[in-house]
């Protein structure tokens, strides 16, 4: 058990956990996780989102966006973008979104549909900016456009978070630069000859936020099994590992990452933001806020 614990990348709603939720949900806060932050896919799974977001209020915070892979080969994509656009301007009863993703651009399945992701990136990095609300971004098989295009709305406050960020020190080290951002850290980084964790020494911990991605990309020692938000303990124990710190304070600055970034009012249930950030990122340093 490690307190302070935040998954920022849950899929907790998806039928994987139909079965056993409310047993998953009960390991996740034995193990010290304090919140879950659930990123959207599209228009067909936002009513289980809204479901379980309604019933665990102030433990999973709701994100609201369209999936680059839901807009290869789908004829309705821009209806699932406006349909994007509504909910964030009037959110259904009983939700407040505390992101806009998850977003982004993914080459691997096709590249066939690279103007269409991008135009609903870009839609959705605009939604961001009007609402004043993060980003979760999911990049796959895409870095050098994701990051030619992120440069491109430096200084215009986007800010958010690199999901599954799996990429060199020299990409964190672009992309740092371009605004607000932290970097989603999964289980990859505890597999064997993973070259992230490597990536992962040089990186700050105020730079950083933790994720599972569940059901997918379960960490070492639970290869084979259905991820689950309470490994993400495993992933936490890792970057203490590498850095050489306790898990407890990997925990508590990430955490403080989190909140800071998509919760800033503290209104979660559980949660203790009166001890502050000290190894967090001070409020101010590089947040080129509208
Ligand atoms: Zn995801």
């Amino acid at each position: 058990m490690i307190p302070q614990l935040i998954d920022t990348h849950a899929h907790l709603y998806g039928e994987e956990f139909d079965a056993d939720r409310d047993a998953v949900l009960a390991r996740a806060r034995a193990a010290g996780v304090e919140r879950l932050l659930l990123p959207a896919i599209d228009a067909q799974t936002h009513e289980r989102l809204f479901g379980l977001c309604r019933a665990q209020e102030g433990y999973c915070l709701p994100m609201m966006g369209l999936h680059p892979t839901s807009v290869n080969d789908n004829p309705h994509w821009r209806g699932e973008l406006r349909l994007v656009e509504r909910l964030l301007a009037e959110p259904p009863a009983g939700i407040r979104f505390c992101g806009v993703g998850e977003i982004g651009l993914d080459f691997y399945w096709s590249a066939d549909y690279r103007d269409e992701q991008t135009e609903a990136l870009e839609r959705q990095f605009e939604l961001a900016l009007a609402h004043g609300l993060p980003v979760a971004i999911h990049t796959r098989a895409a870095w050098p456009e994701m990051t030619e295009l992120v440069r491109a709305y430096a200084g215009r406050g986007l800010r958010g978070v690199f999901h599954a960020f799996t990429e060199s020190a020299a990409t964190y080290d672009t992309l740092r630069a371009c605004g607000d951002f932290l970097f989603g850290i999964g289980g990859v980084v505890t597999f064997r000859r993973s070259a992230l964790a490597e990536t992962v020494r040089a990186m700050e911990l105020r730079d950083l936020v933790l994720e599972t991605d569940c059901p997918y990309l379960t960490p070492v020692p639970r290869r084979g099994e259905r991820n689950e938000p309470a490994h993400v303990e495993f992933v936490c124990r890792k970057i203490a590992e590498l850095k050489g710190v306790d898990p407890g304070e990997v925990a508590a600055v990430t955490a403080a990452n989190a909140r800071r970034m998509f919760d800033p009012g503290g209104a979660a249930e559980g949660a203790d933001d009166t001890g502050g950030a000290p190894e967090g990122r001070p409020s101010g340093e590089r947040a080129p806020e509208a």
